[in-house]
């Protein structure tokens, strides 16, 4: 007797990056109620189960869907309005005037329905997210079908969206409470970085983190400048500042972390953080390049972001895969470090394990949810195959994705987004094209 399933996925390649590192040929994945039922060879995949519909991919690497494990997803819409930048100049002459004369919620839900197609497009099935109206930032993800952890950002001096550390953390906690029950929505508190948030501030985020058992999801050592600033106000570094005030724990999600000492590093370990590394970002605005190598031989947890789409300028974790394997290598000398197999488990197991998700995504295992992405390898660019792994790493890209689904729905068919055409994409970036037109001289 067969079992009834709602979706069989059969593929060349399933790559579940599970304790193993297997990779199973000609398997197939069975989904039920949005969840992976189970992964068999194909061959035995239609005795056990009978399903409503089938997916046959026969040239076709199956893996886990992409986590982008940092972004700011509404400034898609300020994508190359100021480039070759160092970080400060860049924010106080480019960034943050746009930002006090547009950002709405209109701007947010517009400008993260973008970001969100082109991470689907590109095979992510799930990002963490830092910017401000996270109620619209929600409803975005929400009308893509897309998986996305918002950020309740916080920061000590007033913008359009909040005036105050209270107004902004009450905003978003009421934002979490109206999405509350929807399986695809998820927060952390997010204050944007030790030099925008007061100790008085900081304390409060600990005691919500705890009281509601959220991550808290931080910029931390991205600059040699931010330390020194550190040095001369408080009298520590970042890292040491927010440790005394009760940061630095297994809830922690650090960003960049581009420049840490070993006993740093010791530190992050012994309290079970987690990092983002964001290496075309760190490359692009200069920061330096962050100690992945060591960092992993600590057993941290380390997932990969894109940052914004304005200092990137790409929503892509195929190049920050490619990227923090070749970087690594250089800052270290040493080929060996972060081979392929553990750049793709950065940008998938790592990422849910930093989230808080490792239960329930970021691997294909029975009971976690379907959400995958298929990676067509039949180009000829991409053939001969020897190893999809490295193939996925060092050669496709994400316009080889052919299909996505998250929790077994399908957002992504044929290189299309389902959900919204094209045309109402390209739509909603001519307004904003005008709008902010008006700024550039
Ligand atoms: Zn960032």
């Amino acid at each position: 007797m067969s079992e009834q399933v709602d979706l069989l996925i059969s593929a060349r390649w399933v790559v579940p990056v599970d304790a193993a590192d297997s990779t199973l040929e000609h398997h197939s994945v069975a989904i039920r109620d949005g969840r992976i039922v189970d992964v068999v060879p194909t061959n035995t995949a239609h005795e056990r189960y009978r399903a409503t519909t089938e997916t046959r991919l026969p040239d076709h690497v199956l893996i886990p869907g992409l986590i982008n494990l940092h972004t700011h997803a509404a400034m898609t819409l300020m994508r190359g309005i100021a480039d070759d930048l160092p970080l400060m100049t860049w924010l106080q002459t480019a960034i943050w005037p746009t930002e006090a004369k547009h950002v709405s919620p209109a701007f947010v839900r517009d400008g993260t329905l973008l970001a969100a197609a082109e991470m689907l497009r590109g095979g992510i099935t799930t990002c963490n997210d830092m910017y401000f109206y996270p109620d619209a930032a929600a409803d975005a993800f929400n009308t893509l079908g897309m998986r996305c952890v918002i950020g309740i950002t916080t920061i000590d001096f007033p913008t359009t969206y909040a005036a105050s550390a209270d107004e902004y953390l009450s905003k978003g906690l009421a934002a979490r409470d109206a999405w509350r029950g929807n399986p695809l929505v998820h927060f952390t508190l997010a204050p944007h970085a030790p030099y925008t948030v007061s100790d008085a501030t900081f304390s409060r985020i600990v005691s919500l983190s705890n009281e509601l058992d959220l991550p808290i999801h931080i910029h931390i050592h991205e600059t040699t400048q931010e330390i020194a600033d550190s040095l001369k106000q408080y009298g520590e570094r970042p890292l040491e500042r927010l440790a005394r005030l009760g940061v630095v724990d297994s809830q922690l999600i650090g960003v960049h972390a581009v420049h840490l000492t070993a006993g740093e590093i010791q530190t992050l370990a012994r309290h079970g953080c987690a990092l983002a590394h964001c290496p075309t970002s760190n490359m692009k605005l200069a920061s330096g390049i962050a100690p992945i190598a060591d960092v992993l031989k600590h057993n941290i947890p380390v997932g990969l972001g894109t940052d914004g789409a304005a200092s990137n300028n790409r929503l892509d974790i195929f190049q920050e895969m490619r990227m923090a394997a070749l970087l690594a290598k250089v800052g270290t000398q040493d080929a060996a470090v972060i081979p392929a197999k553990t750049a793709l488990r950065m940008a998938t197991q790592h990422g849910a394990c930093a989230l808080g998700l490792e239960h329930a995504i970021g691997s294909i295992e029975t009971g976690k949810w379907a959400d995958l992405c298929a990676v067509d390898l039949s180009p000829f660019e991409t053939q001969p195959c020897f190893d999809p792994v490295s193939h996925l790493v060092y050669c496709a890209g994400r316009e080889h994705v052919s299909d996505v689904w998250i929790a077994g729905q399908a957002c992504v068919s044929k290189k299309q987004v389902l959900q919204k055409a094209d045309n109402e994409l390209l739509g909603v970036a001519r307004v904003w094209q005008n709008k902010l037109s008006s700024r550039i001289d």
